[in-house]
């Protein structure tokens, strides 16, 4: 088989997703489910419409345009799309087209999202994102009743709702009081404009033990949350623990060797700096086992691959991997698999040369909707 290539578990993945849909929903809580890290992948769209999520949500416009366009699944065609990052002025044409909802922070973008929207006969839904203490996007909390007035007053857009996203830039972790503040502004601005927000969204996958874990927390007007790394590898990104009953081995990166040879640990010569910049201290242990697997750096994040026990990375450079193997020999077009943490995840999800398995056991698995009382079959 092809390798380097990323064997996709869609079993363990529907599994995943299925639970943290069943767990929040008990919490009134319904989840987007964040694709940004697969590229588009058809296969796990479905997977996660398939297991409840209400809808998808990425990043980049290019990846929506590609789940809207690549398929005749009916289950992805109707799906509710959400870009989840402030759109670009130069690609609102396509935001209109293929987005649903779009995160917005700036009344400029917005103006020209109901522009653009207007031209093509359609009606455009924006969260406003709030910036609660992480500093990347979001209104500040003072400016949001102001924004919100501009809005409102914008043909063809509809406030949709609010959302905040933490623990991204700064790494500031939902807790009670940062989300009692999403929620007070939700009620504030319903109760200024006399309108109800459908969605208040309270984050991305680091909001989950706030969500989850002391079921005496009271999750206030927070009714969704965007979810990729909690689904995908099964953990949270605050301590970056496995979750209670997920898979956290959905993925695993295949690579193949291309040497193996017996070397010295240490470099000879002149020391200076290597093809990335980095100047490494190595202790010298004599002559070792060493091995290079055709994969690189522009394919994965070398410092977020788990080898197998026994086998240790020892550098990487953007087209090789050197790795010392256990006892056992390896041999020229012997098979190395490793799990990946989020960042070896999307690089290897969006590196060309790596190719993409998938397998799934489940044939047709069960379709569950998300309603106000719970999850439906
Ligand atoms: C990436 C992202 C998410 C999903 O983050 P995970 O940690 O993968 O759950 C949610 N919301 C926004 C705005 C994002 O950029």
């Amino acid at each position: 088989m092809a390798a380097p290539r990323l064997e996709i578990d869609l079993d363990k993945i529907y599994h995943n997703a299925h639970a943290l849909v069943s767990r929040l929903a008990e919490r009134g809580i319904s989840v987007t489910g964040v694709t940004k890290a697969a590229l588009g992948s058809v296969e796990i769209a479905n997977t996660l419409l398939q297991a409840g999520v209400i809808s998808l949500g990425d990043s980049r416009i290019e990846n929506i345009k590609a789940m809207r366009l690549a398929t005749e699944n009916p289950l992805i065609n109707n799906a509710m799309f959400l870009l989840i990052r402030s759109p670009m002025l130069s690609q609102i044409a396509q935001v209109i087209q293929y987005a649903d909802i779009s995160c917005n922070t700036e009344v400029e973008v917005i103006k020209k999202l109901s522009d653009e929207a207007h031209k093509q006969g359609r009606t455009h839904q924006i969260l406003l994102m709030v910036e609660l203490g992480d500093l990347r996007e979001g209104i500040l909390p003072e400016n949001l009743i102001d924004t919100v007035r501009k809005v409102l007053s914008l043909p063809n857009i509809l406030l949709k709702g609010i959302g905040t996203n933490l623990a991204c830039r700064s790494g500031v972790a939902p807790d009670a009081t940062n989300m009692a503040v999403l929620s007070e502004l939700a009620e504030l601005i319903e109760t200024t404009f006399d309108l109800t927000l459908d969605i208040v969204s309270g984050g991305n996958s680091a909001n989950i033990q706030w969500a989850l874990n002391d079921t005496q927390t009271d999750t206030g007007r927070v009714n969704n949350l965007r979810l990729g790394e909690a689904i995908l590898l099964g953990c949270e990104p605050l301590q970056r623990q496995a979750i209670d009953g997920l898979y956290t081995d959905a993925f695993t990166l295949v690579t193949e060797v291309i040497e193996s040879k017996s070397k010295p640990s240490q470099p000879t010569g002149t020391i200076e700096q290597s093809a990335f910049g980095e100047t490494t201290a190595v202790t010298d242990r004599g002559i070792v086992a060493q091995a290079i697997l055709a994969i690189g750096i522009q394919d994965i994040d070398p410092s977020g691959l788990q080898a197998p026990a026994g086998i240790e990375v020892l550098g990487a450079s953007s087209d090789h991997l050197i790795i010392e193997p256990a006892e056992n020999e390896l041999l020229v077009g012997d098979e190395v698999c490793f799990q990946l943490n989020y960042s070896a995840l999307v690089r290897a999800m969006t590196s060309p040369f790596v190719s993409k398995t998938y397998t799934s056991r489940q044939d047709t698995p069960l379709t569950y909707s998300f309603n106000k009382n719970g999850l439906q079959p």
